[in-house]
């Protein structure tokens, strides 16, 4: 009797929405004229804009400091690995 075992493979996984970031995601907003950031709250966004994509949801963000538009957006996993989204 021959057993065949699929494997299943990690894919690559592409944020495009609020939808598509979990419990073990952050999403940073970064201000790149006066180096302010700031954690989002994620459930609030969700709320607000149900599961609008990042590209949009950067253009309705301003920076609280000085007001510069828009934010990069750095999505970062637990694991502490960094990337830019929303673009
Ligand atoms: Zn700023």
């Amino acid at each position: 009797m021959t057993t065949i075992t699929r494997l299943r493979l990690p894919r690559p996984v592409t944020i495009r929405t609020l939808g598509d970031l979990g419990e073990q995601n952050q999403l940073v907003a970064h201000c790149p004229k006066c180096r302010h950031s700031r954690r989002l709250d994620l459930d609030a966004l969700r709320g607000r804009y149900g599961l609008l994509s990042l590209r949009r949801l950067r253009a309705r963000l301003r920076c609280t400091r000085c007001g510069a538009r828009p934010p990069d957006l750095i999505h970062v996993f637990d694991n502490g690995a960094p990337f830019r989204g929303g673009r």
